[in-house]
């Protein structure tokens, strides 16, 4: 943007009022910048807890009946709120495996659940089944390496 031309006034007073006013939407400038950037900072370390807590919130539920869950997390929510990893059993041959979405090529918007129901096992795969995956947890590391995803 070109700078922007205040044009001089005649009088001597309006001049120095011109300047004062200039030196204050200096100041304000930087101050509403700096009080902005504040709230942002509160407001994503807010959304960050929200989402921790939405998996905890899972999480508790997974661990009561299993579901029905509702809201369930997107993979973006779960992984800025610190729960990464899925931990997943077959529901055939009861293999436990963690998977790390993260590392998945999923679009972050898809639901937790929808891609754990997607998630086979590379066991039952090989005798020619695919079971759907039962989901376990969420959690923040990974508990049961990771063969396959
Ligand atoms: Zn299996």
């Amino acid at each position: 943007m070109a700078p922007k031309h205040h044009p001089t006034p005649l009088s001597g007073g309006d001049r120095k009022a011109l300047q004062k006013e200039l030196g204050r939407a200096r100041a304000m400038t930087t101050i509403l910048a700096a009080q902005s950037g504040e709230a942002r900072a509160k407001g994503e370390a807010l959304i960050r807890q929200a989402d921790k807590l939405l998996c905890e919130s899972v999480n508790e539920r997974l661990w009561l009946d299993g579901g029905p869950i509702d809201p369930f997390p997107t993979i973006d929510q779960a992984i800025n709120g610190g729960y990464s990893w899925l931990q997943i059993e077959c529901s055939r041959c009861r293999t436990k495996r963690d998977v790390d979405m993260a590392a998945l090529r999923h679009p972050p918007t898809t639901f937790v659940h929808d891609l754990a129901s997607r998630l086979r096992c590379s066991k039952c795969a090989k005798a020619g089944r695919r079971p759907p995956a039962t989901l376990l947890q969420l959690a923040q590391r990974a508990r049961h390496p990771d063969q396959e995803t």
